[in-house]
C-alpha cells in the first residue's frame, strides 16, 4: 500500500472542505412521502427527491415488489442474453413502448447505463454527436465514450442557432445524433423540442432525449416532453429512468424503433456485459406505470402543486426560474451562501438543496426546490415560510 498514494487522497479531500464543497451524507430511516425521517433532523419535510408523483410509497407499488421477490427471488445472476431475461422484462419493456407510443424499449439497470450504452452503440467512424451543453453527466459520459473517429460536438444551451451551426459543422458526417434533456435538471427549463427536430428533420440529423425529469411530470397524461409538445412517437430515441417518478426504485431505458432497440440487444456493452435489471425492480416499475395510466389525474394534481409553489414563491418576493415542471430553482449567488440556506432550512424541518460551483455556473448558486405531489398545500405554504426566513437571515449576516 503506497501512502503517498492515501496522503494525496486526504489533501484533495482537505481542498474540498476548504472550499465548501464537500459532501456530507445524510442518513433515511423511512420511505421517501411529504416528509421523511434523517438522521441528526428528525421528520423533515422533502423538496429534494426525485419522487415526483408519490409513487415510492404507494401500498399497491410495494406490493408489486413484495410478489416479484416472492416470484423470481432476488435476481437474475446474469446479463440478459445469458439467463437473465425474465418474463417481467417483456411486460415492463412492451408497457414502456406502448406508454410512450415507441415501437419497442429496452431496459437497464438505470439510465445512467441507458446513456452510456447506447450512444457508443450507434454511433462509428465518420458519425458526430451534438450535445446541449447542460446536458446530464450520464450524457456527456456517453459522448467520450464514442470512438475518436466520431466528432463531438456541444451546443449553447437550448440555443438553436448554435445548434445550426454544429449540425452544419457536422454535414460532412454519417449519422447524425443530436441529444438533449427533456427537462434540464439545474434549470427546471424544457428542452425547444419541435425546434430541434426541425432542424434535426433538415440537416438529416436524428434526435435522442434523455426524458429523466419529465416522464411522469410533464404532457398531459405523464408522458413527458413529447406529449408536452403533441409529439408522442416523433424522437427517435428517447431515455429515461424508473428511479424517479416511476415509483423510484430503479432501473432505465431506451425506447424507439425496432431496429435501433435491436441493435441495443445485439450490441450495447452494458446490456451485454452487466447483470439485467432485477425483476422486483422491473415489477415496481412496471406497477408504477400502471399506477400512472389508471390515475392520470395526479399528475394534474402535481402540476397544480408546483404552479402553486411558484405562485407563492412569487407573492414572497422571490424570483422563481420560469418554467413548466416540478422544478423550481431560485437563484441566490454564490456557492457558500446556498448551503449556508440549504443547512438552515434543514435544521428548520424542510430539505431542499443547495447547489453551487462548478455544478452550476459561478455566481448563479440556487436552492433547488422539487415538487412532489406526495406535498400537501400546507407542507407548500411552511416550506416558502422556512425558505423566506432562512433567506433573510442570511442576508443579514
Ligand atoms: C437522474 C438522471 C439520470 C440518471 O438516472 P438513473 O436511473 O438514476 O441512473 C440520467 N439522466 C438525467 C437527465 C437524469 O436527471
Amino acid at each position: 500500500m503506497s501512502d503517498k498514494f492515501y496522503a494525496n487522497l486526504q489533501n484533495t479531500l482537505e481542498s474540498l472542505k476548504t472550499s465548501g464543497t464537500y459532501k456530507n451524507l445524510k442518513y433515511l430511516s423511512s420511505p421517501l412521502s411529504n416528509s421523511a425521517f434523517v438522521e441528526e433532523y428528525g421528520k423533515v419535510t422533502i423538496l429534494c427527491s426525485n419522487n415526483y408523483l408519490g409513487l415510492a410509497d404507494k401500498p399497491e407499488i410495494i406490493q408489486a415488489g413484495i410478489d416479484a421477490l416472492k416470484k423470481y427471488g432476488a435476481g437474475a445472476a446474469s446479463v440478459r442474453f445469458i439467463c437473465g431475461t425474465f418474463d417481467i422484462h417483456r411486460a415492463l419493456e412492451e408497457k414502456i413502448s406502448d406508454f410512450l407510443h415507441t415501437e419497442a424499449a429496452l431496459t437497464y439497470t438505470s439510465c445512467w447505463s441507458a446513456n452510456t450504452a447506447v450512444i457508443p452503440a450507434i454511433l462509428g467512424p465518420g458519425d458526430a454527436v451534438i450535445s446541449d451543453e447542460l446536458n446530464h453527466a450520464s450524457i456527456i459520459d456517453g459522448c467520450r465514450l464514442v470512438g475518436k473517429d466520431v466528432k463531438r460536438l456541444v451546443y449553447k444551451h437550448s440555443d438553436m442557432d448554435s445548434l445550426e451551426e454544429k449540425l452544419k459543422e457536422a454535414s460532412d458526417c454519417g449519422t447524425i445524433l443530436v441529444v438533449t434533456d427533456g427537462v434540464f435538471s439545474m434549470e427546471g427549463d424544457v428542452a425547444k423540442l419541435p425546434e430541434i427536430v426541425a432542424l434535426a428533420e433538415r440537416y438529416g440529423a436524428i434526435v435522442m432525449m434523455d426524458d429523466s425529469h419529465a416522464t411522469g411530470v410533464i404532457g398531459k397524461s405523464g408522458r413527458g416532453t413529447a406529449e408536452y409538445y403533441n409529439m408522442l412517437g416523433k424522437v427517435d430515441i428517447i431515455s429515461g429512468t424508473f428511479g424517479k417518478a416511476l415509483g423510484g426504485a430503479g432501473g432505465g431505458f431506451i425506447a424507439g424503433r425496432k431496429p435501433l432497440i435491436d441493435m441495443l440487444v445485439q450490441k450495447s456493452r452494458p446490456h451485454l456485459f452487466s447483470n439485467s435489471l432485477p425483476p422486483v425492480l422491473a415489477a415496481i416499475a412496471l406497477a408504477a406505470v400502471e399506477y400512472l395510466e389508471s390515475n392520470p389525474q395526479i399528475v394534474e394534481s402535481l402540476r397544480s402543486k408546483a404552479k402553486y409553489m411558484r405562485q407563492e414563491l412569487i407573492k414572497a418576493g422571490l424570483e422563481p426560474l420560469e418554467g413548466d415542471s416540478a422544478i423550481i430553482p431560485i437563484i441566490v449567488g454564490d456557492t457558500a451562501k446556498a448551503i449556508c440556506i440549504a443547512d438552515a432550512m434543514l435544521k428548520k424541518g424542510v430539505y431542499a438543496t443547495g447547489f453551487g460551483y462548478p455544478v452550476v455556473p459561478e455566481g448563479k448558486a440556487r436552492i433547488r426546490i422539487q415538487v412532489s405531489d406526495a406535498l400537501t398545500y400546507d407542507d407548500i405554504d411552511l416550506s416558502v415560510r422556512v425558505l423566506c426566513e432562512c433567506l433573510r437571515q442570511s442576508a443579514a449576516v
